[in-house]
């Protein structure tokens, strides 16, 4: 091992020797001249620079500038004379694009045309100063494409600052340059005049031969076989969503690698007999990988295209790029990695002499206006040239600057001077901020540390948040706690505001109402007539009742006697019914007598409320049935991915949280709350216990009130609302169509249960300004809610955040290793706390994939809940919803799994298969991979299925309307054909 090492140490890198091997070898016959009267072409590079600046004209993003600082005693007209002289040099310094037959071509101009500007230096910001002369666009038909600028700072210090275009420069020619001017400048200082030693060839020729060569087919090839498939775009998760045109405008955050580290780097890079090249760009991929979520890894490399001895010291653009292409999926080990990323850098490296741009022709990937073809970042990896001398009396050192342009989404910079390595980001502006790409400093030191320390490490178990920013997500931003006072629950809370104000009115319906006094009586009827006939703790009581004030008598008697609520929606078809009952194993169902007709099948004892009330309660204040934190208050259902529904069982303990939680943020409590939803979704709790726990008045709308608006806001108008609840898609319409005086009692609104979209929010701002807007977001098996985010102006703009956990919820977004992700990087959103319940009735194999234990927890036993949400944290720790991680959708609110739907109908005879798609209605504000859908938007294809058996089975599966099946059918039938 020891010996290999040292053989290593001692070996010339392997890209430098590859490079070098193959510029021996090249078999090309050398440069030609460009014969004499003939129009010089521009090479492929300076084409595509040609028509980005054609495409943008005043856009300064392919000026290229380096400034120096000249301490000593400096000649400034030597200075400028010794300039001119390169400018003589080289043609192209003398060069400017003119069109002739409708191509354009290269014209060099026989004096030496370079802007020369000298001045004193008035106290500017010496980067401003550089930034303002890196800005000046340059016009490449007029020319000159070359200035400096010397400013005199003091006496014996100067600043010299050179931009070009970059078509007719690069990196390297600078450095070509700078030995150039350097050495007439010496010379000239010493009273010689400097030889004038003509270069063997120009660009012009380098240009005209290139464009006479053919496309080398083995190297195409290679290029073929490593670029086939579809080429991913790069999702890095950015701040901004990208604009059709871009900016350009750039950004830059650099950070100096600790001394240690990038010694340990160094020793590893040896050790692993890989170039510091190939080490980096191994981690930065890595960075990517993490980032996006996304195996299939992209990067640009920027190579000097100078492959000839006769091209060498020729000054011009000669830059091209490489793409390299890694698979970084299926858990593969950082060594692994390196391994692959050398092989791909060599074969690249030895297939490069293809231009880029021909490539891009052959290939003929999909463009897109905004983002590039092939890759959208960039690795970069300098080695700082040693400055040339100007001679014994004057010093000179390279002022660090970087333009404030970007031509890729990202691009990192390795620097590497005198042994120490530094890494610049430099980002698009239009889609990252400066903070987030500070972040992703912090991630890449942890990261390069974590490979240094564990080089064999799977590549996704690398660490990559730094310790201050792990305790920010895991701890600082889940750190909202509420009193857990005393142990009132829900129906107690109701009661004490019995005892406090029994004659305020509870709960209204159509015109008739109860006071608080009427609703504990008839609600402890209900309890008492239901311990009667047998029901006890924890008994669960299907509760199959239509919207009316019975509904809340239901459900409050239920809690009273120790027993839990099962909602079951007489709106629902009677097979989800049947279902329901049956998987519970309900032993009773309380119901009203108009209804029984429809539950006559069932062989399950039916209670009426007529019957329950009939009788008076012997304890008509009180009632004292024991009921324990840990008993379960209801159970609602929700789709289920092996086509069937699960239960959700829900806790007092759940409830109380859920609820104290609600008095904890909200200013003020309910005095008048609009209760539209359904009693089977769980947002219908929130109304009914935040409400009837605070002495407020809940008012419930008719059934199908949706389906007219006004009639919403009439109701909000007749009872003074002030709190309400609905899908976001429900207050848009409200917004749009009621009249605004009707909504004048209106305090809060929120909205819930799929994502609120910007235009929501500017709608609110404009029609209802003075009312608090909140996203409440969580699923049922956490009890209603567990983040919230008031709305704020801005929303309006971008995303609309979820906000952050109620107190007493913990939120957690993770990546698959169920490792938190950095802010601003998506992952799944996982659910612990207070509001959590405890699994899904009987099905222990859901329960235990779903409910999962809590590696951040401290409490023995602890679990959190693997919602399948897509999430991420924000800069300032605000959560946004991304969609969903499966095939789950909501329907006016249903939760629905697809596969729920495809799995029954795979149960008919003669269906082989099923595909169920969700249809997005064209122009339908959904973000994108957002499962929200209207109404009749989904559509079931399938082989072979016969209608009536089809609408039988789906209307098993869900409440699906009659629209909505015909709608399915309709996609069916056009499938089948
Ligand atoms: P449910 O269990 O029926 O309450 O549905 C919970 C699911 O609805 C969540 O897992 C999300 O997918 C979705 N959801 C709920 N609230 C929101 C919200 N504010 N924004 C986006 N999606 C939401
Ligand atoms: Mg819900």
């Amino acid at each position: 091992m020891t010996s290999k090492n040292e053989s290593s140490q001692n070996k010339a890198s392997l890209l430098d020797r590859w490079l070098s091997l193959n510029k021996a070898q090249d078999t090309k016959a050398g440069i030609t001249r460009l014969p004499d009267g003939q129009n010089a072409p521009l090479s492929s590079g300076q084409q595509k620079l040609w028509f980005l600046q054609q495409l943008y004209p005043e856009n300064p993003f392919y000026n290229y500038t380096e400034a120096y600082r000249f301490n000593g005693k400096l000649d400034t007209g030597n200075l400028v004379k010794s300039f001119r002289l390169v400018a003589e040099r080289h043609d192209i310094l003398r060069t400017t694009v003119s069109i002739s037959n409708g191509e354009a071509i290269q014209v060099v101009a026989g004096t030496a045309t370079v802007e020369i500007n000298q001045g004193d230096w008035k106290g500017q910001d010496i980067q401003d100063l550089i930034a303002k002369e890196s800005s000046r666009p340059f016009d490449l038909k007029a020319g000159p494409l070359t200035r400096l600028s010397l400013i005199r700072m003091a006496e014996d210090d100067y600043l010299a600052i050179i931009t070009m275009h970059h078509i007719i420069t690069d990196e390297w020619s600078l450095s070509i340059l700078l030995d150039e001017w350097a050495a007439f400048y010496e010379t000239l200082q010493q009273g010689k005049s400097p030889a004038k030693e003509a270069l063997p060839v120009q660009y012009a020729d380098f240009s005209h031969w290139q464009k006479a060569q053919t496309v080398d087919n083995t190297h195409l090839e290679y290029w073929r076989q490593k670029l086939q498939g579809k080429l991913p775009v790069l999702n890095l998760p950015s701040d901004r969503t990208r604009p059709a045109i871009p900016s350009f405008e750039g950004g830059f955050c650099t950070q100096l690698l600790p001394g240690n580290l990038s010694e340990r780097l160094k020793g590893l890079s040896k050790q692993t007999n890989t170039t510091m090249f190939v080490f980096l760009l191994a981690a930065y991929k890595v960075l990517l990988y993490r980032y996006s979520g996304q195996g299939d890894i992209l990067v640009g490399t920027p190579f000097n295209g100078r492959d000839q001895v006769s091209l060498e010291k020729l000054i011009g653009y000669f830059i091209d790029t490489l793409v390299l292409r890694s698979d970084l999926s299926g858990d593969i080990r950082f060594i692994d990695l390196l391994a692959q990323v050398r092989q791909t850098s060599l074969d690249a490296f030895s297939h490069k002499n293809i231009p880029f741009e021909t490539l891009v022709k052959e290939l003929k990937p999909e463009r897109y206006m905004s983002s590039n073809p092939l890759f959208q970042v960039m690795f970069v990896y300098h080695k700082a040239p040693s400055l040339p001398a100007f001679g014994p009396d004057l010093g000179v050192e390279r002022v660090p600057f970087h333009p404030s342009s970007a031509k890729f989404d990202l691009t990192l910079h390795i620097s590497e001077e005198q042994g120490q390595l530094s890494a610049t980001f430099e980002y698009a502006k239009d889609l990252f901020e400066h903070n987030t790409i500070e972040r992703m400093q912090g991630h890449l030191k942890t990261l390069l540390e974590g490979i240094v320390a564990n080089p064999e490490a799977t590549i996704a178990d690398l660490p990559l948040l730094t310790p201050p920013e792990r305790h920010q997500i895991l701890t600082e931003w889940n750190s909202v706690t509420a009193p857990i006072d005393g142990s009132t629950l829900v129906h107690q809370m109701f009661e004490q505001h019995v005892s406090k104000t029994p004659d305020n009115t509870a709960v209204v319906f159509q015109g008739q109402q109860l006071t608080y006094k009427q609703l504990n009586e008839k609600s402890n009827s209900v309890a008492s007539y239901l311990l009667e006939k047998g029901a006890g703790t924890n008994t669960l009581v299907g509760l199959y009742t239509e919207r009316s004030l019975e509904l809340i008598v239901g459900i409050l008697g239920i809690l009273k006697a120790g027993c839990a609520y099962l909602p079951l929606d007489p709106e629902y078809p009677a097979e989800r019914t049947d279902f329901m009952v049956q998987d519970a194993g309900v032993p009773v169902i309380l119901t009203q007598g108009h209804l029984t007709s429809h539950l006559s099948d069932s062989k399950i004892p039916l209670l009426t409320f007529e019957k329950a009330t009939a009788q008076t309660c012997q304890s008509p204040h009180a009632f004292s049935v024991e009921v324990s934190k840990d008993d379960t208050a209801y159970v609602i259902y929700t789709s289920g991915s092996t086509g069937q529904p699960k239960g959700v069982p829900i806790s007092h303990d759940n409830l109380r949280l859920s609820t104290l939680a609600r008095l904890a943020y909200y200013p003020e409590a309910p005095k008048s709350f609009l209760l539209l939803s359904s009693f089977a979704f769980d947002s219908s709790v929130a109304g009914i216990f935040w409400t009837l726990s605070t002495g407020g008045r809940l008012v419930l709308s008719e059934k199908h009130i949706e389906q007219d608006i006004n009639e919403v806001a009439n109701l909000i108008a007749a009872n003074n609302v002030t709190h309400t609840l609905m899908l976001p898609s429900l207050y848009t319409l409200l917004l749009q169509h009621a009249k605004v005086e009707s909504l004048s009692s209106l305090q809060s609104v929120i909205v819930a249960g799929e994502a609120c979209m910007p235009s929501l929010c500017a709608l609110h701002n404009d029609t209802l300004e003075n009312v608090g807007l909140y996203n409440e977001y969580g699923p049922t098996e956490a009890t209603v809610w567990c983040t919230v985010h008031k709305v704020r102006k801005e929303d309006a703009s971008g995303p609309v955040p979820i906000g952050r956990p109620i107190a007493n919820a913990q939120v957690y977004i993770l990546d698959e290793k169920l490792q938190p992700v950095p802010a601003g990087v998506a992952g799944e959103l996982y659910v612990a706390g207070a509001g959590l319940a405890r699994g899904y009735l009987n099905r222990p194999d859901f329960s235990a994939a779903r409910f999962i234990a809590n590696p951040f927890s401290d409490l023995p036993g602890g679990k959190m809940y693997k919602t399948g949400d897509l999430a991420r944290f924000r800069g300032d720790g605000l959560i946004e919803f991304l969609g969903r991680a499966d095939d789950q959708v909501k329907i006016r609110g249903f939760r629905i799994e697809l596969s729920e739907i495809k799995e029954t109908l795979k149960q008919l005879e003669g269906v082989r298969d099923a595909t169920v798609l969700l249809h997005k209605a064209p122009g339908a504000p959904l973000l994108d991979n957002q499962e929200t859908a209207d109404t009749g938007q989904l559509v079931a294809c399938m082989q072979g299925l016969e209608t009536d058996k089809a609408v039988g089975l789906l209307k098993s599966v869900e409440t699906l309307s009659e629209s909505e099946l015909e709608y399915m059918l309709e996609g069916m039938k056009k499938s089948n054909k």
